[in-house]
C-alpha cells in the first residue's frame, strides 16, 4: 500500500456523504468500510463493535469473507483486534501473523494478508470497538495512515453512540455502548432514586465533525488555543479564586498543560486530517482520556480531570460560549451526574425534580453528602469514571444505602428497584407513625433526638420527625446560598423565620463555619495550602470580629422572646471560647444599653471537634453552658484523614477504641460538671453508631431529617444500661483491636434491637 488516495480529507467528505445516505445501518457500515478501504488503499477494512458481553463482534467487512459478518468474535485482549480494544491504543505491525498476540480465524480468510492496522474506536475514553485495515504485502503503515485511520475511527463512534447499531447487534446480544451497569461507590445519602441521567457540567456535544476548510479549522484551533493560554495567564496573574473554588495550584496546572507543544501539535495534526477544530479537541481527548484511565497512579488520574477541563474550556471557547453557564434545566426525575460538586452547586437546583445524586469524588461526611441527606436526594460518591459511561438522558438508578448505581438497567433490575423504592417509602410510613412515640429507651433513659438544619427547606421537618428541636443549625449554608453577604436585616428575618418555626423547640445556632471546602463566593479569604487546617469558622470570627459581632446581634434581636442557644465551631483552646464569649457579652451590653429586648434566655456552647480541646475538657466544660461533639471534624483530625477524601473515607472506624474513648471523654466531662453534652456529626444518624453513643453516656443527638426514624426505632428496643456496660467491657479488653464493631452488632443481634 502507498499512501492513500487524496487523503484523510477527501476521505472524511466521502464518509460524510455516505453518513447522509438514506440507506439501512448495515448497507450504510458496509459502505464506510468500502470507502475507507479504497481511500487507503487497503485490501481489507473491518469495522468490530463491542459488545455488552465484552466481545468485539465483526460488523463489517471489505476485503475478508461477508459470511463473517455478525459471525466472528473475539474476547477484548484476545487476538490483534482483542489487544487494541484492551490497550485502547493504535496497533501497527508488518507480519500480523507473527505477532504473539495473532489468533487465525479461518471462517474470515485473513491468512494472506500480512500488513494490520488497528485503531480503537473511542469516546470519552471508552473502547466501543476497533476498526482495522490490512494489506497483502508487507509494510508498515505511516503515521498520517494511523492519524487518518483514528479520524474515521471518530465518526465510527459517533454512529455507535447515536444508537444506528444498536438494530444490528445478533439476538440476545448487546453493543457495549448501550449495556447495562452495575457500578458500586460510597454511600453518601440513603435512599433509592429512579431517574435519568443529567450532567451536572455537560460535555459539549460536536454535531459537526467533517470540516468544509481546513485552513479555516486550523486557525479557529490556533486563535482558540492562544485565546485559552492568555485567559489562563489572566487568571494566574489576577490570583482570583474562581467561581468554581479554582485555587492557584489547579490553574498552574491548566497553564502547563494549554502551553504543552505536544497537545497544541497533536491539535494541529488532528485539524489536518480533515477534522473541525471541535471534533479535533474531542478526539485528542479522547485518546488522552484512554490512556489516563488505564493510569493506576491517583495522581496522573487526577490530572486526567485537568486536561478534560481543559478541553471543556477549549471547546466553549471554540463555540463562543461562557463557561459558566446558566444551570441547566432539569427534567423531571433527573439524576446529577459530576466529578465533584460543592454543596451550593446542590441547592442552585430544584429540589424537586431531583432524584438522585451520583459523584467521581466524595466522601460520606463531605458537605455535599450532608447537604444531599438534609434535601433527602440519595446519592452515591466515588464512583469511578462516571462522567465518561454515562450520557445525558440515561436511564439511571441510585441505590444510596447500598452505595450502588444502575445504568441504563435491563427491565428486570428496574422493577426490582421499584420494588425496593415502594417497601422503603413503607417503612418510611413505619418512621413517621413513630413520629410521636417517647423517644425513650426500653429501660426508660429519655434520648433528645434533634435535627441537623440550615435552610428554609430543612424547617417542616421539624414537624414532621416529631425532633426535639433542632440541635445544630449551620448558618454558613444560608451564606452560601446567598450572591452577597446577607446584611444585618436580613440576618435577623432568617434567624426568626427559624426561632418561629420551631413553635419554642430549642434551636441551638452554630455561628459562620467558613473556610475548609465551605467558601463564601463573595468573600476572598485568599490562598491556603491545607485549608481544612487553615483560617475557618471561629478563627475567621475572632480575628474579624465585624462578622462575628453581626451575626451574633441579628441572633440576639431575632431571638427577641425566645431562648437562645449559640455555639462556636472548631474551638481549639479554651481562650478562643473566652474571647468569643466577651463578644458575645458586649453585643449584649450594647442592645441593653439602646433598650432592646433580649431574649429570654442565653446559652452559650462549643463545638467540640478539634482534639486539643479533649485535653481541656474539664477547663472549656467549666465555661461552656453546653458541648456538642462534631464528630465528623473531630474523626477527620483524630486520624489526620480528609473527611473530604474518598480514599479515606471507610479508613478508619468510629466504632474504633480511639475514637470511642476519645467520645467517652466528652460525655463524662459534661456528666461531671453538670453540663448537656450533645454529638451533631453524622455518626449520631446511623443506628448502630446512635445505640454506642447511648452505652457512652450521650443522651442527645442531633441528626438529618431521614434519621430520626430509625434511630429511634432502635432506641425503643435498647436498654441503656446494658449497651453500657457492654461498650465498657469491649473497652477493656479491646488490646489494639482497630475496630469494635463487629462486637457490637452482635450485642445488636443477640437483643433483637433494629440497626
Ligand atoms: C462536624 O464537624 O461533625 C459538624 C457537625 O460540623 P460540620 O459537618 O458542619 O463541619
Ligand atoms: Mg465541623
Amino acid at each position: 500500500m502507498r499512501s492513500s488516495l487524496g487523503g484523510p480529507r477527501v476521505l472524511l467528505r466521502r464518509l460524510r456523504e455516505v453518513m447522509a445516505e438514506p440507506v439501512s445501518a448495515q448497507a450504510r457500515l458496509d459502505k464506510i468500510v468500502t470507502v475507507i478501504a479504497a481511500n487507503m488503499v487497503a485490501e481489507v477494512c473491518s469495522f468490530y463493535v463491542m459488545r455488552a458481553d465484552n466481545t468485539l463482534e465483526l460488523f463489517a467487512t471489505e476485503g475478508l469473507k461477508r459470511e463473517a459478518v455478525h459471525m466472528t468474535t473475539m474476547k477484548a485482549g484476545e487476538g490483534l483486534v482483542g489487544l487494541i480494544a484492551h490497550q485502547a491504543e493504535p496497533l501497527n505491525v508488518q507480519d500480523a501473523q507473527h505477532h504473539p498476540a495473532f489468533s487465525y480465524r479461518p471462517e474470515t480468510g485473513e491468512e494472506i494478508y500480512q500488513s494490520f492496522l488497528g485503531v480503537p474506536v473511542l469516546r470519552s475514553g471508552n473502547t466501543l470497538g476497533v476498526l482495522v485495515v490490512q494489506n497483502r504485502a508487507h509494510r508498515l503503515y505511516t503515521d498520517e495512515e494511523v492519524e487518518a485511520l483514528q479520524t474515521t475511527a471518530m465518526v465510527l463512534a459517533e454512529i455507535i453512540a447515536a444508537g444506528e447499531l444498536k438494530s444490528l447487534a445478533r439476538p440476545g446480544t448487546d453493543i457495549a455502548f448501550t449495556r447495562s451497569l452495575a457500578l458500586t461507590g460510597q454511600p453518601l445519602s440513603d435512599g433509592v432514586g429512579l431517574g435519568y441521567a443529567v450532567m451536572h457540567e455537560p460535555r459539549v456535544v460536536i454535531s459537526n465533525l467533517i470540516a468544509d476548510d481546513t485552513a479555516k479549522e486550523q486557525k479557529r484551533i490556533d486563535e482558540a488555543v492562544a485565546d485559552l493560554r492568555a485567559s489562563i495567564d489572566q487568571l494566574v496573574d489576577r490570583g482570583d479564586v474562581l467561581h468554581g473554588g479554582e485555587h492557584r495550584e489547579v490553574l498552574e496546572t491548566y497553564r502547563m498543560f494549554a502551553n504543552d507543544p505536544g497537545w497544541t501539535r497533536r491539535l494541529r495534526e488532528a485539524v489536518q486530517t480533515g477534522l473541525t477544530a471541535e471534533a479535533a479537541v474531542e478526539r485528542v481527548q479522547s485518546d488522552n482520556r484512554a490512556r489516563m484511565l488505564r493510569q493506576t497512579d491517583p495522581y496522573l488520574r487526577e490530572r486526567l480531570h485537568d486536561l478534560d477541563e481543559l478541553a471543556n474550556r477549549l471547546l466553549h471557547r471554540l463555540l463562543g460560549r461562557d463557561m459558566i453557564d446558566g444551570r441547566v434545566i432539569l427534567p423531571d426525575n433527573a439524576i446529577l451526574i459530576a466529578r465533584s460538586m460543592g454543596p451550593a452547586a446542590l441547592l442552585d437546583y430544584d429540589r424537586s425534580k431531583l432524584r438522585g445524586l451520583v459523584l467521581e469524588e466524595g466522601g460520606p461526611t463531605s458537605h455535599i453528602a450532608i447537604v444531599a441527606r438534609a434535601l433527602g436526594i440519595p446519592a452515591v460518591g466515588t464512583v469511578e469514571n462516571i462522567t465518561g459511561l454515562v450520557e445525558a438522558g440515561d436511564a439511571i438508578i441510585v441505590d444510596g444505602g447500598a452505595a450502588q448505581v444502575q445504568v441504563r438497567p435491563q427491565s428486570d433490575i428496574e422493577d426490582a428497584y421499584k420494588e425496593k423504592a415502594r417497601l422503603r417509602a413503607r417503612r418510611q410510613e413505619q418512621y413517621r407513625s413513630l413520629r410521636d412515640v417517647p423517644s425513650v429507651t426500653k429501660d426508660g433513659v429519655p434520648i433528645t433526638l434533634n435535627l441537623n438544619a440550615g435552610l428554609l427547606i430543612d424547617l417542616p421537618h421539624i414537624e414532621d420527625t416529631g425532633a426535639a428541636g433542632i440541635g445544630l443549625f449551620r448558618t454558613e449554608l444560608q451564606f452560601m446560598v446567598s450572591t452577597r453577604m446577607p446584611n444585618a436585616n436580613e440576618q435577623i428575618a432568617f434567624y426568626r423565620t427559624v426561632l418561629d418555626a420551631a413553635h419554642k423547640k430549642p434551636v441551638t445556632f452554630r455561628t459562620l463555619d467558613i473556610g475548609g471546602d465551605k467558601i463564601l463566593p463573595y468573600m476572598r479569604t485568599g490562598e491556603e495550602e491545607n485549608p481544612a487546617l487553615g483560617w475557618r469558622a471561629i478563627r475567621i470570627g475572632l480575628d474579624r470580629p465585624g462578622l462575628l459581632r453581626a451575626q451574633l446581634r441579628a441572633m440576639l434581636k431575632a431571638a427577641k422572646g425566645h431562648d437562645l442557644r449559640v455555639m462556636f465551631p472548631m474551638v481549639a483552646t479554651v481562650d478562643e471560647f473566652d474571647r468569643a464569649k466577651v463578644i458575645v457579652e458586649r453585643e449584649i451590653n450594647h442592645l441593653e444599653r439602646y433598650g432592646h429586648d433580649l431574649p429570654n434566655s442565653i446559652k452559650l456552647g462549643v463545638m467540640v471537634e478539634v482534639p486539643s480541646l479533649l485535653f481541656e475538657i474539664d477547663e472549656i466544660s467549666q465555661r461552656a453552658d453546653f458541648l456538642s461533639v462534631g464528630s465528623n471534624d473531630l474523626m477527620q483530625f483524630l486520624f489526620a484523614a480528609d473527611r473530604e477524601n474518598p480514599m479515606m473515607a471507610a479508613r478508619f472506624d468510629p466504632l474504633s477504641p480511639a475514637c470511642l474513648r476519645a467520645l467517652k471523654k466528652i460525655a463524662d466531662a459534661g456528666t461531671r460538671a453538670g453540663i448537656p453534652v450533645t454529638l451533631c456529626g453524622e455518626l449520631g444518624g446511623r443506628p448502630i453508631e446512635a445505640m454506642t453513643l447511648i452505652g457512652l453516656g450521650y443522651r442527645s443527638l442531633s441528626m438529618s431529617p431521614a434519621s430520626i426514624g430509625p434511630v429511634k426505632a432502635m432506641l425503643i428496643e435498647l436498654k441503656a444500661a446494658g449497651i453500657a456496660d457492654h461498650i465498657d467491657t469491649l473497652l477493656d479488653k479491646s488490646n489494639g483491636a482497630p475496630s469494635l464493631r463487629p462486637h457490637i452488632e452482635s450485642f445488636a443481634q443477640a437483643h433483637g434491637i433494629p440497626v
